[in-house]
């Protein structure tokens, strides 16, 4: 048997034209662009690269999108001038601060002072409690990526058994809250869970979000389970390095029903839903 492949190119191709249409519609009536400003801070490779695509594709939708590159030496007071400044800008609706931050500045207290209404991560606090409340603002965008990949996939998430590995802000604990208000009975591990294996393979949808490299074996697949890989893992192939998931791809497409390959599954999504939610805050923000 071989898993059908959940192709996040082309779904996310899909969502940025729905976003299009946003933005056009947006456009007509306010007659402005949404705007969104994202602050990278630092030189760090993989950042720089991030960055350049998110403000490319913001462009290429219609949206107005800012980068602003800071040095590497630059004082948390001033990021958060900058911050500040934005958050009272009329014309932004979306404010993206790249992470990793330099060691000096305060990772925490630079998130939560970005306005939650222009939050367009969703890793503000007062947007994370409103999700986990059940009335979501803006909620993280690799998440909602995984959820739409999981609608592709056909599965019936009422009763289904998901589970979530990885608890982190950014991925694990919203995509468990999202499966939850689709109805799911969800399971969330990490590194201290027992017979992870044996947990993994009662999973109807699994969601690997661990950050280690092929990680889950085919072996811990339910079979015909849809399995989402949002693992990101640079590995050394003899003399090449290459990216690989959390997910043994090869072994577990040959149980899964449904499985997002590594690159081009979950990652194109993320920008996609950037996008989805720059709009959403714009709208929010201006009806
Ligand atoms: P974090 O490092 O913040 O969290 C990793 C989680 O995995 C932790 O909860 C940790 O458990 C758990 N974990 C670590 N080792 C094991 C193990 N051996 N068994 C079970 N659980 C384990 O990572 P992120 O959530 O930020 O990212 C996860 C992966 O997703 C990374 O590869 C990252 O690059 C990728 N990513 C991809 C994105 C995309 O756009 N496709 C976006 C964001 C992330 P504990 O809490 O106990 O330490």
């Amino acid at each position: 048997m071989s898993a059908r492949v959940l192709d996040g190119k082309a779904v996310s191709q899909t969502v940025r034209n729905e976003v299009k249409g946003e933005v056009d519609r947006f456009v007509s009536k306010h007659g402005r662009r949404p705007g969104l400003e994202v602050i990278l801070v630092g030189e760090n490779a993989a950042s720089v690269i991030y960055t350049r695509n998110k403000e490319k594709a913001a462009n290429e939708v219609g949206i107005r999108g800012v980068l602003h590159t800071l040095p590497e030496t630059t004082s948390e007071s001033d990021v958060l001038a900058l911050l500040d400044r934005l958050n009272q800008d009329d014309a932004v609706d979306g404010i993206l601060v790249q992470l990793p931050l330099p060691k000096h500045i305060n990772e925490a207290r630079v998130l939560e002072s970005i306005n939650p209404k222009k939050d367009v991560d969703g890793f503000h606090a007062i947007n994370a409690g409103l999700l986990l409340s059940g009335r979501p603002n803006l909620v993280p965008c690799t998440p909602l990526g995984c959820m739409r990949l999981i609608q592709e996939s056909g599965v019936d998430l009422t009763g289904a058994h998901a589970v979530v590995v990885g608890r982190s802000n950014i991925v694990g604990k919203p995509v468990a809250q999202l499966l939850l208000a689709k109805h799911a009975t969800v399971t969330m591990a990490h590194s201290k869970t027992r017979d992870l294996p044996g947990l993994c393979r009662s999973a109807d949808v699994l969601v690997a979000a661990v950050g280690r490299a092929e990680l889950v074996r085919g072996e811990w697949v339910k079979p015909f389970a849809v399995v989402i890989d949002v693992g990101i893992n640079r590995i050394q192939d003899g003399d090449k390095s290459r990216v690989v998931g959390d997910v043994a791809y090869a072994e577990a497409a040959e149980v899964a029903g449904a499985i997002t390959p590594v690159p081009g599954g979950v990652g194109p999504m993320t920008i996609a839903y950037l996008l989805h939610n720059t709009v959403r805050a714009a709208t929010l923000r201006s009806g």
